[in-house]
């Protein structure tokens, strides 16, 4: 494995023992932070990022750190910053749940066919005159992704944009090997959420249920549920937790994303505008506070969000 490894789409972290973070750079179109487990007998990816450039940097890094082409894929969910790079592990297993699968048919599906389409000129166009009036730095780093995102996604033929999970568990799948990997679904940031936990070296790949220095996307979500999830998360006894956006963490995230919620909540019962409280103007994605307290005074986030059935269990070890 080269140092650095010669990406300008993530930088590679090995956070255990054959065990790597992917970390989206910001305003790269990757978007989101992915995994590279080395099972022994096989090569397991947490999430597949935004676009195909992207995803076929995170193949090559986990052929360079694994010495083994990718075979296993898990999606966290369906959201496309998360699975849009399916498509370049084509030939591999692709783990998932049955909402997973489906929500990303549809709306994938709904999306392809609108790339190109008048409305999807109009909003491009809307997001780059947005950035040219844009100074600020965060800010700035975010619209540049979802740009970037856009331009590689209007290069993919509509047929090949999505590849789905076709592996659908439910609650619990546990991998065969010694390192005692699992992916187990918790839920609360869309309508069904899985994290990757390995008992080996309590390490815990979060998927978009935890953010670090980042602000979350609670729209679609369930505040009950995801409050519910991250206690579960904190009880499992990960020492290193790769969150879904930002730097690598450890389970204190579960603990700030709590506040976060909390101080949003009291934040939404204020009329008129809400200037951002500190810490949040340092996190990233500085767009979505806005988009949470609409959200929240919305009454959104104890709305209906789909049982995930027996995963409400819990997100035990065994
Ligand atoms: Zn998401």
């Amino acid at each position: 494995m080269p140092a650095p490894f010669p990406s300008d789409q993530f930088t590679i972290e090995e956070v255990a023992d054959r065990v790597w973070a992917a970390i989206a750079i910001p305003g790269a179109s990757s978007s989101s932070n992915c995994g590279i487990v080395d099972l022994g007998y096989a090569t397991l990816i947490f999430d597949t990022s935004h676009t195909p450039q992207a995803a076929h940097d995170l193949w090559t890094a986990a052929r360079l750190c694994t010495g083994k082409d990718p075979s296993i894929v898990v999606n966290s969910h369906w959201h496309f910053d998360h699975s849009f790079g399916n498509p370049a592990f084509r030939g591999a297993t692709f783990f998932g749940t049955r909402i997973t699968r489906e929500r990303l048919l549809a709306f994938g599906t709904r999306f392809a066919d609108g790339i190109g389409e008048p409305d999807w000129i109009r909003d491009s166009d809307a997001m780059q005159a947005t950035l040219g009036a844009t100074t600020e730095p965060l800010a700035r780093d975010a619209l540049t992704a979802k740009l970037a995102a856009r331009r590689e996604l209007g290069l993919v033929p509509r047929g090949e944009m999505i590849l789905v999970p076709s592996s659908n568990f439910e609650g619990r799948h546990r991998f065969p090997g010694p390192r005692g990997v699992q992916v187990v679904e918790g839920g609360g940031h869309s309508e069904s959420d899985s994290v990757l936990f390995l008992e080996d070296t309590e390490v815990l790949f979060a998927g978009d249920l935890v953010s670090v220095g980042t602000h979350p996307e609670m729209a679609g979500g369930s505040l009950p549920r995801w409050t519910t999830t991250l206690g579960r998360i904190e009880a499992i006894g990960a020492k290193v937790i790769v969150p879904g956006h930002g730097p690598v963490g450890t389970p204190e995230a579960c603990d700030e994303l709590r506040t976060y919620f909390e101080r949003m909540e009291a934040r939404a019962e204020q009329a008129g505008p809400v200037p951002m409280p500190e810490p949040y103007t340092t996190w990233r994605s500085p767009a979505r506070f806005e988009e949470n307290l609409a959200f929240v005074r919305s009454g959104g986030l104890a709305g209906p969000s789909e049982s995930t059935g027996p995963s409400n269990g819990g997100l035990k070890r065994r």
